[in-house]
């Protein structure tokens, strides 16, 4: 079944340098597609697109069989919280704890930083707690987040995500700042979500090998256009 649908999606920054051409594919519920391509190639701006952090020059996104482009504030709340986001930088707040950062998920990272705690239930709570442990860092739960490593910081930022239950995770460049053990640590990690949970997983890598090995289907990119679509072991070491 369809989860995603992504129809000649164009993107033009300032009106002029178009980052995105006719860009279609769809994504099923479950499956893990990877994208990849060099830097500049649009992978970034495509997810950002399918989430609308930023606007759709032409074209269609549909999430659901909604069409995104056409949500007005309070659906995109609500299209925020099924589609989680994880990023190269984790982009935690880092003068929060842990256990904080992944119920700050909870808000749409919108609700202000004091007396995150005291905010939520227990069993909101206990849900971080359990996810925390899930991802082998409850440990933690009560430093600031700051004093972790990268590779424990995304596992902050996976368990943020998964607190909203998204039926859609959108992972930008996850592995680039982790060294190899933390990478596969997360790629694992994320690969677990995709086959038991169920979440379709979107993962920008600009590694090939990494995409192969885990990836259902890849998606290659290249100035914007999809020069690939097709199952991850079709696609060899030259392309
Ligand atoms: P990738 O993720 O593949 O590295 P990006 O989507 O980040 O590619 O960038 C694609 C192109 O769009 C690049 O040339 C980049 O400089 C440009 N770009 C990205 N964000 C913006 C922006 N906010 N304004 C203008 N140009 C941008
Ligand atoms: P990263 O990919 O590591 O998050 P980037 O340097 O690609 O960082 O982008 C940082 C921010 O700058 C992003 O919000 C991106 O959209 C924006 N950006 C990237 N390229 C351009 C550009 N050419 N003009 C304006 N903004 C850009």
């Amino acid at each position: 079944m369809s989860l995603l649908k992504v129809e000649e999606l164009s993107k033009l920054y300032d009106g002029e340098t178009r980052v995105l051409k006719n860009v279609s594919f769809e994504a099923n519920a479950g499956e893990f597609l990877s994208v990849i391509g060099p830097s500049g190639a649009g992978k970034s701006t495509l997810l950002r697109c399918i989430n609308r952090m930023v606007e759709i020059s032409g074209g269609k996104v549909k999430f659901d069989g909604i069409d995104v482009g056409a949500m007005k504030k309070k659906e995109l709340r609500k299209l925020r919280t099924n589609i989680g986001m994880i990023f190269q930088h984790y982009n935690l707040v880092p003068r929060l704890t842990v256990i904080e950062n992944v119920l700050h998920g909870r808000f749409g990272y919108k609700s202000t930083l004091q007396g995150v705690l005291g905010r939520f239930t227990e069993e909101e709570k206990e849900r971080a707690f359990f996810l925390l442990q899930k991802l082998g860092i409850s440990e933690h739960a009560y430093k600031r987040c700051d004093q972790l490593s990268g590779g424990q910081q995304q596992r902050v930022g996976i368990c943020r995500a998964l607190i909203q239950e998204p039926k859609l995770i959108l992972c930008d460049e996850p592995i680039a700042s982790l060294d190899p053990n933390s990478s596969k640590v997360i790629m694992d990690y994320l690969k677990t979500i995709s086959t038991e949970l169920g979440i379709t997983c979107i993962v920008n890598l600009h590694q090939v090998e990494v995409a192969k090995e885990y990836a259902d289907r890849i998606i290659g990119l290249k100035e914007g256009e999809i020069v690939f679509d097709g199952p991850s072991k079709v696609l060899y070491r030259d392309q």
